[in-house]
């Protein structure tokens, strides 16, 4: 380690950053290779190495945290804004000094993974005959209709899932709070929330909530028109003034309810291209769809995916071994060896996924290529999820449609827009309140407001009833069940406002790249594909990883400086009319809770 003799000497924390980045680097190679191992391989032996790798970082995190804090205090006047900026995030996070804590947390948190991954649902009739989340439940809740069918899969998920992944949840999160509270932090969101450079806690529940607020009219129309369907298709099965049951909209956790578009169409004679048939009937391989997505990206200027890309993803689901199946994109930091993980189907929900991903990459390649290590990520983390979903709203678009030949140009007519907004709204709109509900539920728990004997499951539901409408399937006890366990990023521990955030964002990214088109109308209609001015700047922003503020970042490409929650009602302004209306004609009552 260099020399320091002063810590507001800016030449020596300059000097001192260098050596502590090339290491950090050094590291963090290692440990993404580990953890890509790990997930594509759940062993004994890649969850010891992973644990070895975290022993063995923790004596040089001891070291630096403190001294990049004594420099980050030190620096507080200085002019040099950048090395402030990259100095302020080394002097972030969290170290344990215990030893025995680091193998037990990298235990747990390897355990977490391999419940989720691994857990298995049994037939009543043949308990032989198990399936695990992906593929066989997540093609079930996309397709079956019967209400006792659906039943079994939603209430055999949550109890399985959910009962294993609480014991363990509770001791790793207990042992993660402890440690922040050790290192300064009041608890483990305040850390979480830190990371978003969005102001304090109360600053950023804030502008959720009022994100919330601006969609709700929006949500409630929605909602309503779903329930009054569903009621009609399921007599006497629940209120059709409450809330829905969670394992009727689609989805296991009904974070998004497209999967049963065709049972709400509003317009059955202007059919929407259902992309599933139509990868079906074209005989698409998963290479192929991979392919067609890469084209999207290629064709606006930005990067192909790397040789080591199509050598090193996963691509299936690998017979022969468990593996971490929730998809994911890896920058494995070293000569372009970027990896996609996706147990692909062939339908339009993994066709959405690869953009998704790729659309992770995309950032990794763009910034990976511009800015140092330390700049080496999203301008903030609800920007690294809305990439790749700003590109995939592009490909299914009408107008790509139309380009694509899976859509006929006259078949877009007043009837057609409102289905296809319909469809996308229950996509992203529809997500909204849930994603919500994931951090509100965690936040809470971290701080220790929720009593784990007597409410630990009711206000995960009552969270999902209160903002989304949305409850258990089936009655659940306080005392066993753990029914946010049942969701990935739970056991896996991810933070789950950047989706919220992301959510916002590609609606921004997307109003953004169609004007610099010149298109300002009709958006849904828009389409930057082979525009290469549009890619450009999309590019551009990419490049910038997160060297500037999200917000200086942000504006060159928007000209916004905060999330515009307009940005999505201006883009589903004609379906929320028409909802009103439609939801008033059938007499279908709005809100869920008793007034
Ligand atoms: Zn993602």
């Amino acid at each position: 380690m260099p020399q320091i003799k002063s810590y507001a000497d800016e030449a020596t924390a300059a000097r001192w950053l260098e050596w502590h980045t090339r290491i950090s680097q050094r590291y963090s190679q290692v440990s993404s290779l580990l953890e890509w191992n790990y997930e594509t391989n759940i062993t004994s032996e890649n969850a010891k190495l992973m644990s070895n790798q975290n022993l063995l970082v923790s004596p040089f995190a001891r070291l630096t945290l403190p001294i990049a804090k004594k420099f980050n205090a030190q620096l507080k006047n200085s002019t040099n804004e950048d090395l402030k900026r990259v100095m302020n995030r080394c002097a972030r996070g969290t170290i344990s000094y215990d030893d025995n804590e680091v193998e037990v947390a990298s235990k747990l948190s390897s355990q977490l993974e391999s419940i989720f991954g691994t857990t298995t649902v049994c037939e009543l009739n043949n308990t032989k005959q198990c399936h695990t989340i992906e593929p066989y439940l997540t093609e079930l809740m996309k397709k079956e209709k019967d209400y006792d069918r659906l039943t079994w899969a939603w209430e055999g998920w949550y109890d399985a899932c959910g009962m294993k992944v609480r014991p363990v949840y509770l001791t790793y999160i207990d042992l993660l709070n402890k440690n922040c509270k050790a290192n300064g932090y009041s608890d483990l969101s305040e850390e979480w929330i830190e990371d978003y450079e969005m102001g304090n806690a109360t600053e950023f529940e804030g502008i959720l909530d009022q994100i919330l607020k601006d969609i709700a009219p929006l949500y409630e129309q929605i909602h309503a028109y779903v329930r009054g369907r569903l009621c009609a298709m399921y007599p006497n099965k629940f209120s059709c003034n409450g809330p829905i049951p969670a394992h009727l909209l689609g989805n296991m956790w009904a974070q998004s309810w497209e999967s049963r578009f065709d049972d709400f169409i509003p317009y059955p004679n202007a059919p929407v291209p259902n992309i599933t048939q139509v990868l079906r009937d074209q005989k698409f391989s998963i290479h192929q769809m991979y392919k067609t997505a890469e084209q999207f990206f290629t064709s606006i200027d930005l990067y192909p995916m790397t040789p080591k890309f199509w050598a090193r993803s996963m691509f299936k689901k690998p017979k022969d071994r468990d593996v971490v199946c929730h998809a994911s994109a890896f920058d494995l930091g070293y000569h372009d060896d970027y990896r996609t993980k996706i147990c692909t189907q062939i339908d339009d929900d993994y066709f959405y996924t690869i953009h998704h991903e790729m659309g992770h990459i995309e950032y990794y390649m763009s910034y990976d290529k511009a800015q140092p290590f330390v700049y080496r990520s999203g301008a903030n983390s609800g920007f690294h999820e809305a990439i790749g979903d700003t590109i995939g709203m592009f490909a299914i678009s009408p107008a790509n449609l139309i380009k694509l030949g899976f859509l006929d140009e006259n078949a877009v007519n007043e009837q057609f827009k409102i289905n296809y907004l319909l469809r996308l709204a229950l996509q992203k709109v529809a997500f909204l309140p849930f994603a919500y509900a994931m951090d509100k539920y965690r936040f809470a728990l971290f701080r220790n407001q929720i009593n784990r004997n007597y409410e630990l499951n009711s206000m995960w539901w009552a969270l999902r009833v209160e903002h989304g409408g949305i409850m258990a399937a089936v009655h659940r006890n306080d005392a066993v069940h753990f029914d946010a366990g049942a969701k990935y990023h739970i056991p896996s521990n991810v933070p789950y406002a950047r989706y919220f955030i992301a959510h916002i964002l590609q609606f921004q990214f997307y109003r953004a790249l169609c004007r610099i088109k010149g298109q300002t109308e009709d958006l849904y209609m828009c389409n930057i594909y082979g525009n290469k001015e549009v890619g450009r700047r999309f590019k551009e922003m990419l490049a910038m990883g997160s060297s500037k503020s999200w917000s200086d970042i942000l504006e060159q490409l928007t000209g916004e400086r905060k999330l515009e929650s307009n940005a999505v009602l201006d883009f589903f302004k004609p379906l929320y009319k028409w909802l009103k209306t439609e939801n008033a004609a059938k007499g279908y009552p709005v809100g869920w809770m008793p007034k």
